[in-house]
Parts: structure tokens; C-alpha cells; sequence
């Protein structure tokens, strides 16, 4: 699978998954995976645009067992997070996932679907169930002969939604949502989204993350990224050239600090570049009327703080510029998960200036692979510092000129192929 040359260290699980996922030989995290891991750990609801072969059931097990680690086992009779899935072979198929995964946790997982017999599922679901892959019609039949219990759920997946749909799944689903408490977070996953599924997730989900992924074999969503070494003073300059000689018309900025994305907001205005900024000292009201703005294309460029970005809904963009590096090198990756749109690739541009070069090893340390860098004519740094390590194992940085030809678009990041999964995840049976 193309994965981007990023870690699965870098989004959030801990040590067991991380070793699950080695030992399953997944280098890199698919872009669905990028996108959705982090949202799903920081309890969002998500509404993602995904069918097979994008790596959508890692997308979400992955983080919905990380989140479940965290809790109390399922007490008897109780489920904490259910899957529902239209079909059975479909079930047995993401239920073979949460075991691979979730195979060096402490967390129970079990499948039911029809056409097999009850009773054993009956026995099985009484001690309670961490994780239970369903389908709608048997689930609602063993709820009927009291086998478990919604009334606990914290975690509700709705895998291939649209599919359910079309099988004629949606009063089972309405029927099961009434059995659930309503605080808890919802993961909706279809292929398409006709009105009918979009009446469902109006209904069901909470100010959700909305992702779009596209299966291996059409063009899948990837992040170009790029840095571009400057001089700290020139960084306002440098971003309104390349704003401006790339006619870039919808760009996220991330900045520091408050006052940084003032200055820069207020500079790119004054040269002609519709421009807001958004951060933790703007109202409510601010915030959402420079978001509309840059939804509707009104506001050409959003300058943000991590923390302003990441409340609120606005991914798949086509450009995101750092116009400094986040303190914290797992930001790094919460930021330029920001771009990649369907079928197009989304830019991640870096301006990079001497004093920050060990906030970049520490990147690259993170995504496993170095940035690749471009110099922009007449944007040169003057101040250098020593140059970042080689992680390519040995494969030269590529140094491209500065020029016409050498924008953010010539410098894409290869997948770095020498890097091996983390080393030897020992197999061992579970002990649940
Ligand atoms: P899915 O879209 O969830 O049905 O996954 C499609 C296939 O991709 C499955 O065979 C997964 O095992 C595989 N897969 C999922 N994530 C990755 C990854 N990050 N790298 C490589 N393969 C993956």
C-alpha cells in the first residue's frame, strides 16, 4: 500500500499497536490512516469517504482500541465498542483485524452474524465484549434474547454504511441507535454518499472530522512535502511569493504563536492576499466567520496555531505551509494530515530557517525520512547551520536549485524504502 513516509510512531498509539502493526509489515500509514488515527484518538466523530483498499480498518481499529486500553474492561454483558458491518463476510474480515491488531492487548473481542448458530455467540457475549463486530440483523436478535447490552457503548463504527443502506439495514441500524447511550463517538464509513446516508450521519454524528481516501488502484491522495531554507526575517516575504508565483488559492499557514499569525495575517492583506487568523484569542464569532471565508474561498489564506487548527474541520486542502516549525515534532504530522485532497496531491511546504534546523531533525526523525529541500531564488539563507542527518541510509539529499521550475511541486518525498518495520514483534497468544 502507498503509505506517505511518515511513522505510525508519530500518530498517537502506543508501544502494543505499534507492534501489531510491525508485525503485520505495514511500513507506512495509509492517507486515510494519517487522517483518521488522529482524529479518532482525539474523540472526534468522523465521516469518512472510504471503501475497500484504503486501509480504512486500520484507520479506525487501530485508535478505537487504543482509546479502549485506557478504560475499564467490559463489565458481563456489556459492549464498549461495536462495529457494524453489512455483511458477514465482511465481519469475519475486520473481526480477523481487531484480533491482529489488538493482539498484544488485554481487550476481548468477538463477531456475530447470521447464519450460524446462536447459542455459542450467546455464551461467548455474556462475559462482556471490549470490541463486537456485528452484523445489524443478528445483533438486533441477540439483543432480543438479552445476550448483551448497547446501553454501554462508547464506540460506534458504521463500516460501509452505504452498503447497509442498499440491503435494507436501516431500521435494524435506527433500532440499534435508540439502544445506545447518546454520548459517544461515532465513526460513519462509506464509499459514496447518497442523501439517504447523509440523513443518516446528520442525525448521528457530532461536529465530525469528514476524510476522503481513494482505493490503491485509482490516484491516491499524497503528500508532497518540501522545505524551504530561508533566513527567519525573510519568512513573511518569501510566503507572499509563494502565494503569489504559484497562484495558490486555498492555503491553511500554521504559525507558533498568537501574535505571529496576526503579523502574518495583517502583512498578507496589505499586500492584496485576502488573509484571517484564527487562534485561541479570537471569539467564537471570529473563528467561524474566518473559517466560512476560507471555505468559501473568500479568505485566501488562514493563518492558524496548532491548537485553533485542530478544533475545527478543515482538512483535504490542497496547500499547508509551516511558516515555522511546530515545537512538538508529532504536530509535524497533525499538520500536513491537513492536506491531500481526493485524486490530486495535497503540498506540504516548510520554511525552514538555521535556528530551527534541530526542530527539523526532530521531524525527521518522526516521519523516518528527510524533508527534501528547495532553495527558492532570491530567498537564499544566509545564516546555515550543520545539515540534517542523513536517514536515507546512505541515499544523497536532494538539492534542488532555486528557479522557475523548482517550486514546492518538484519536490516530492520519495517513500523510504530503507527503513524496516520495528523489529521482531514476538507472536504470542492472547491471554483473553
Ligand atoms: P482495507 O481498506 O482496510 O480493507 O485494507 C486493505 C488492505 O491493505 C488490507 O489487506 C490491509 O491489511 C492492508 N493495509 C492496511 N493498512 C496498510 C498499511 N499502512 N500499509 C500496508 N498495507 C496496509
Amino acid at each position: 500500500m502507498a503509505g506517505l513516509a511518515v511513522d505510525f510512531s508519530a500518530l498517537g498509539l502506543s508501544e502494543p499497536l505499534l507492534k501489531a502493526v510491525a508485525a503485520k509489515g505495514y511500513r507506512h500509514p495509509s492517507p486515510i490512516q494519517l487522517q483518521c488515527i488522529p482524529a479518532v484518538l482525539e474523540g472526534r466523530d468522523v465521516m469518512a469517504a472510504a471503501q475497500t483498499g484504503t486501509g480504512k480498518t486500520a484507520g479506525f481499529t487501530l485508535p478505537l482500541l487504543e482509546r479502549l486500553r485506557h478504560g475499564p474492561h467490559a463489565r458481563a454483558g456489556v459492549v464498549r465498542a461495536l462495529v457494524l458491518t453489512p455483511t458477514r463476510e465482511l465481519a469475519a474480515q475486520v473481526a480477523e483485524s481487531v484480533t491482529a491488531y489488538g493482539r498484544y492487548l488485554d481487550l476481548r473481542s468477538d463477531v456475530v452474524f447470521g447464519g450460524v448458530s446462536a447459542n455459542p455467540q450467546i455464551d461467548r457475549l455474556r462475559r462482556g465484549t471490549d470490541v463486537l463486530v456485528a452484523t445489524p440483523g443478528r445483533l438486533m436478535d441477540l439483543h432480543q434474547q438479552r445476550a448483551l447490552r448497547l446501553d454501554q457503548v462508547e464506540i460506534l463504527v458504521l463500516d460501509e454504511a452505504d452498503r447497509m443502506l442498499d440491503m435494507g439495514f436501516i431500521r435494524d441500524i435506527r433500532k440499534i441507535l435508540a439502544l445506545m447511550p447518546e454520548r459517544r463517538q461515532n465513526l460513519l464509513f462509506s464509499a459514496t454518499f447518497s442523501p439517504e446516508i447523509r440523513r443518516l450521519a446528520t442525525g448521528l454524528l457530532h461536529q465530525p472530522v469528514q476524510l476522503q481516501a481513494t482505493p490503491e488502484n485509482r490516484a491516491t491522495p499524497l503528500v508532497e512535502q518540501v522545505m524551504h531554507p530561508c533566513d527567519m526575517a525573510r519568512k513573511p516575504d518569501l510566503l507572499c511569493h509563494l502565494i503569489r508565483d504559484n497562484d495558490w488559492q486555498q492555503v491553511l499557514v500554521f504559525s507558533r504563536t498568537k501574535h505571529g499569525a496576526n503579523r502574518m495575517a495583517e502583512r498578507l492583506d496589505k499586500e492584496g492576499i485576502s488573509a484571517a487568523a484564527i487562534h485561541g484569542n479570537k471569539s467564537q464569532g471570529a473563528r467561524t466567520r474566518a473559517l466560512s471565508g476560507f471555505k468559501s474561498g473568500e479568505v485566501r489564506v488562514l493563518v492558524a496555531t496548532d491548537i485553533a487548527a485542530r478544533g475545527i474541520d478543515i482538512h483535504q486542502l490542497p496547500h499547508v505551509v509551516n511558516l515555522d516549525l511546530p515545537n512538538v515534532a508529532e504536530d509535524y504530522v497533525h499538520r500536513i494530515g491537513r492536506t491531500g485532497r481526493a485524486g490530486l496531491n495535497g503540498h506540504a511546504i516548510s520554511l525552514v530557517a538555521a535556528e530551527e534546523h534541530e526542530l527539523l531533525r526532530a521531524i525527521e526523525r518522526v516521519t523516518g525520512s528527510p524533508l527534501p529541500r528547495s532553495e527558492i531564488a532570491g530567498f537564499e539563507p544566509t545564516v546555515h547551520s550543520a545539515p540534517p542527518i542523513d536517514l536515507s541510509g546512505g541515499r544523497g539529499r536532494r538539492r534542488e536549485g532555486g528557479g522557475a521550475s523548482s517550486g514546492p511541486r518538484a519536490g516530492r518525498s520519495g517513500r523510504d524504502s530503507s527503513r524496516e518495520p520495528a523489529a521482531g514483534a514476538r507472536r504470542r497468544s492472547r491471554s483473553r
